[in-house]
C-alpha cells in the first residue's frame, strides 16, 4: 500500500493533522491502537486557546465548537479565602479562551475525516515504523480483521501520545529528554451537576489545590491535588465532594458548590516532559508523543494542536520537493513547547502544596499569588500565556 503521510495515533494531533494535511490535497492514512468508541469517550482536556479555536473555525471544523462552547474572559485565582478576576479580555486586548471538550474536539474530528473519505483504522495491533531515515518510510500495522497490512510513505507523524511506539523508534542517543515528575497527582471527577461558577476557579488551599472546571452548561469538571500513590478506592464519592467544599469555600459569601451524580472518576499524574528534537529522518513527532505538560496551565491539548498546525504545511512543503519548513519544524515547536513546559511548571508550583512543605514556601506562593492579583504586569503575564503565546500564525 502507499501513502502519501502515515500517521500513528488517532488523538487531537493525529486526527487534525489529517484533516489539515487533506484541506492542502495530502492523502494520509491514520491507524488507531483503541476503538472509535473508546477515543471519543476517552476523558481529558476541556479548555481551548484563542489561537486553537481559531485555527479549528478556518480548518472548516467549529459548527458545533461555535454553538456549543462556552467562551470565558477569565479564570478566577482563590486563596487565603478571598477569590480573585483575572480578565483576560481586558488584560490581552480582547482574547479569551474556549470551554469545549477533548471529547468534542475527538468526535468532530472523527466524523469529518470519515465523511471525507478519510483512512481512519481502528483497532490496530501491533503498529510499527520502520526505515525512517530513507525518503520512503514504512508503517506496518495489523488491522481488526488480523490481517497484516505494509504502507510505504512519504512521512510518517508519530502522534501517539506519551506511550507510543513513535519517539522510541527514534536512537536513544539523539534524543535530548528533559523530565520532571510532580511529588503530587489529579483526581478528576465528571460530575452531571450544572457548574457553580462562570469561569474556572483555581483554588490554593492548605489541604492542596483544587480546580473548578466545566464541561457544559450542564456538566461539571472538577479537580482536586491528591497523593502520587493515592489508591482511587480510597476515595469515594462523599469524601471527594467533602474536600471540594473544603478547599473552595468562602469564608462571609453565600456561594455554595453544587453538587451531583458522579459520571467518571480518574487520578491523572502530573509530569513535564520534553523530548528533542522532533523529527528524525523522515519521522515527525507531534502532540504527547513529544512533550507532556502538569495541567494546571491548560496547555496538553493547545500543544498538540500548535504542533499540527505547524507540520501539516511543512509535509505539504516536503512533498512538494522543499525540505526547509520540515527542516524547521522541530525548533518552531520546542520554542512554543519551552513557553508552555514553564508556564504550567509555574501554576503548578503556585497553587499546589508539595509533601513537607513548610511555611515559608507557603507564604512565596501566596505572596506570588497576591502579586499576581494585584499587580496589571503579573495578571498580564498570566493572562497572555493562559490565552497562548505566542499566538499562532493563522
Ligand atoms: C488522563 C489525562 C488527563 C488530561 N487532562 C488534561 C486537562 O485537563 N487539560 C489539558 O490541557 N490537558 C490534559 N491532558 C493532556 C491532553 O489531553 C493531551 O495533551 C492531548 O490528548 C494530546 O493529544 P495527542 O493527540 O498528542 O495524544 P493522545 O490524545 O494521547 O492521542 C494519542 C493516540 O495514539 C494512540 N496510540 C498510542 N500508541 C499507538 C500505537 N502503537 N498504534 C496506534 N495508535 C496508538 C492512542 O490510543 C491515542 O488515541 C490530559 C491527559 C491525560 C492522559
Amino acid at each position: 500500500m502507499r501513502a502519501q503521510v502515515g500517521i500513528v495515533g488517532a488523538g487531537p494531533a493525529g486526527l487534525l493533522l489529517s484533516h489539515l494535511l487533506a484541506l492542502r490535497g495530502v492523502e494520509s492514512v491514520v491507524v488507531e491502537a483503541r476503538s472509535r468508541a473508546y477515543c471519543e469517550a476517552r476523558q481529558r482536556a476541556g479548555v481551548l486557546e484563542d489561537g486553537s479555536v481559531r485555527l479549528l473555525r478556518a480548518a472548516g471544523l467549529a459548527g458545533r465548537l461555535d454553538r456549543q462552547g462556552l467562551e470565558h474572559g477569565g479564570i478566577y485565582l482563590q486563596f487565603a479565602g478571598e477569590r480573585h478576576h483575572i480578565d483576560f479580555r481586558a488584560l490581552t486586548g480582547g482574547r479569551t479562551v474556549t470551554i469545549y471538550a477533548q471529547t468534542e474536539v475527538v468526535k468532530d474530528l472523527i466524523a469529518q475525516r470519515l465523511a471525507q473519505g478519510g483512512a481512519v483504522h481502528f483497532d490496530v495491533t501491533d503498529t510499527e515504523v520502520d526505515r525512517l531515515e530513507s525518503d520512503k518510510p514504512v508503517l506496518r500495522y495489523t488491522s481488526s480483521d488480523g490481517r497484516r497490512h505494509e504502507v510505504v510513505c512519504d512521512a510518517i507523524a508519530g502522534c501517539d501520545g506519551f506511550h507510543g511506539i513513535c519517539r522510541p523508534a527514534i536512537p536513544r542517543h539523539l534524543l535530548t529528554v528533559n523530565e520532571r515528575e510532580y511529588p503530587y497527582a489529579w483526581l478528576g471527577i465528571l460530575a452531571d451537576v450544572p457548574p457553580s461558577t462562570d469561569e474556572l476557579i483555581y483554588a490554593h488551599h492548605a489541604r492542596g489545590f483544587a480546580l473548578h472546571s466545566l464541561r457544559s452548561l450542564t456538566v461539571s469538571r472538577l479537580y482536586l491535588q491528591v497523593d502520587r500513590d493515592v489508591s482511587i478506592e480510597s476515595w469515594p464519592d462523599e469524601r471527594v465532594w467533602y474536600e471540594l467544599r473544603t478547599r473552595f469555600e468562602l469564608p462571609g459569601s453565600r456561594w455554595t458548590l453544587k453538587e451531583g451524580p458522579v459520571l467518571d472518576k480518574s487520578v491523572t499524574p502530573m509530569r513535564s516532559f520534553v523530548s528533542a528534537p522532533m523529527r528524525y529522518g523522515r519521522l515527525f513527532l507531534a502532540g504527547d508523543a513529544a512533550h507532556i505538560v502538569p495541567p494546571t496551565g491548560a496547555k496538553g491539548l493547545n500543544l498538540a494542536i500548535a504542533d499540527v498546525a505547524m507540520l501539516a504545511p511543512a509535509l505539504a512543503s516536503l512533498l512538494r520537493g522543499d525540505l526547509g519548513p520540515a527542516r524547521a519544524y522541530s525548533a518552531a515547536c520546542l520554542s512554543r513547547v519551552w513557553r508552555a513546559t514553564h508556564f504550567s511548571w509555574w501554576m503548578t508550583t503556585m497553587l499546589h502544596r508539595a509533601p513537607g512543605a513548610d511555611d515559608m514556601e507557603a507564604q512565596l506562593q501566596l505572596s506570588q499569588l497576591r502579586y499576581v492579583a494585584t499587580s496589571p504586569a503579573a495578571a498580564t503575564s498570566l493572562a497572555e500565556n493562559y490565552t497562548g503565546y505566542p499566538e499562532l500564525p493563522i
